[in-house]
């Protein structure tokens, strides 16, 4: 029910039903998904714990004890999974400032990088560090929400941070999984077209400074990053209030409605629903939690799509508190939100890049030519794309609601469907059907002119 006029493909939509069905499932990325392994992600998660403080004001010195000693082992770790990962400290020396930064520290991201065809980086996400203060997370919900909450300080502030801050759950949950898919990725022998890096921030619990410092770095270097998967409390399925759910995550993004960081959330719950269908993804249409923050926003600030994945139901009086232990995680809700991130990363570097849909100018390339009552839709070519798939949904309603795969083109035209009643977005699909995030036609916010009034 197509006919192609011209470079245009013109549609006729009674011929088209809801083909959310249609998706190739990828062989590959279901045994790099099935290659989760809780055990790793338990002997990890031990280890982690064993250095009883990872927080990035602690000592350095030691080789068993603290953040030195932890990021040490982190990074030994992954350079032993593959000699395609790239493991390297992302450093950086901070000088004292802020309430929380009290002396000059050696602050080091781990990072690990596996290099795809192209140099378009994704990220999976954790952070390596520790806090644990007098009452944790359960006080500190109990009175106003106090995000600048200063951590337990030593009488001297200036000497290092070194009570006891296990953070097996906050944020060793998010590290291993990290890691884990380290181990899972390098070693699954697929040939990612997106470069691929597993990143355990520092200093998240100091006002996200790991993450800040590297999105600077990524500016700084024009890294072109398409999206973080940031994971930050991830391993716990039991509420404090006696509610247990092992059977969803949630995942927090900025808006507007149709930003990169929702786009690639969307992502995430299609693509994870596909890849591991017995677990549920809970969009947040917000960037976080009340009150409280996460690394995936230091890159929002900078202007690239991140979202927060958070297990569903926290038990704040573990969190930021000496009994943040091994006893607090359920594995095998972990490995289940490890492997939400592994499909929808995999499914992500595979695909081309989303379709460019704007002018040069920033203006969306979207009309209602030729009768001016159509949807004409165009966007710029996608490498590796052999087609398209364009999506809309009702211009009142958080997500997609119809779509299909078009050929080899750059232009669709949908007849009378007014473009001001719907919101269109489309997808670039390669060969074996691996499919981009959706890149949405919005109209762009106008600028403010005052208007001038005589004698003023
Ligand atoms: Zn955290």
């Amino acid at each position: 029910m197509k006919r192609t006029i011209g470079a245009a493909v013109f549609v006729t939509l009674c011929a088209i039903g809801r083909i959310a069905s249609a998706q190739e499932v990828d062989a590959r990325i279901t045994q790099l998904v099935t290659a989760v392994s809780q055990d790793r992600l338990s002997a990890i998660l031990r280890k982690l714990q064993s250095f009883e403080t990872r927080s990035s004001l602690s000592s350095l010195d030691s080789t068993t004890r603290g953040a030195g000693a932890a990021r040490e082992w982190i990074l030994q770790e992954m350079r032993g999974y593959s000699p395609k990962l790239q493991v390297s400290f992302d450093a950086y020396t901070v000088p004292p400032q802020g309430p929380r930064i009290t002396r000059q520290i050696d602050l080091r991201n781990v990072m690990a990088v596996l290099p795809g065809r192209s140099p378009r980086r994704i990220y999976i996400s954790g952070h390596y560090d520790t806090v644990a203060r007098p009452g944790g997370q359960g006080a500190t919900n109990a009175t106003p929400p106090d995000p600048d909450a200063a951590p337990a300080r030593p009488a001297d502030p200036t000497a290092p941070l070194d009570n006891l801050a296990p953070g097996v759950n906050d944020d060793g949950s998010g590290t291993a999984l990290t890691i884990e898919l380290a181990r899972v990725f390098s070693q699954s022998g697929i040939d990612f077209d997106a470069t691929l890096v597993f990143m355990c921030h520092a200093g998240e619990e100091l006002g996200l400074v790991g993450a800040r410092l590297h999105a600077q770095r990524a500016i700084e270097q024009k890294l072109p990053i398409v999206g973080i998967l940031n994971n930050d409390i991830v391993g716990n399925d039991k509420g404090g209030n006696g509610i247990v759910d092992g059977a969803t995550i949630r995942v927090y993004s900025e808006g507007p409605e149709d930003s990169p960081s929702r786009a690639l959330a969307r992502f995430v719950q299609r693509w994870g629903g596909i890849y591991v269908p017995s677990h549920k993804v809970r969009l947040m249409s917000r960037p976080d939690r009340f009150g409280r923050g996460g690394d995936h926003s230091a890159y929002n600030q900078l202007g690239f799509a991140a979202v927060g994945f958070r297990e569903s139901r926290e038990n704040f009086t573990r969190q930021h508190d000496e009994r943040d232990t091994f006893e607090g995680i359920s594995l095998a809700y972990l490995a289940q939100n490890a492997r939400v991130n592994a499909a929808a990363a995999a499914e992500l570097a595979l695909a081309p890049p989303a379709p460019v849909v704007y002018t040069d100018r920033g203006a969306p390339m979207i009309s209602r030519a030729p009768s001016g009552y159509d949807a004409n839709l165009k966007w710029t070519a996608s490498p590796g794309a052999v087609a398209y798939r364009v999506f809309w949904r009702e211009a009142w309603g958080p997500d997609w609601q119809h779509d299909m795969k078009v050929g080899n083109v750059t232009n669709v035209v949908l007849p009378n469907m007014q473009i001001d009643d719907y919101v269109f977005g489309v997808a670039a699909v390669d060969a074996a059907g691996h499919e981009s995030t959706v890149s949405a036609y919005v109209s762009p916010a106008r600028a403010n002119t005052p208007i001038k009034t005589a004698g003023q």
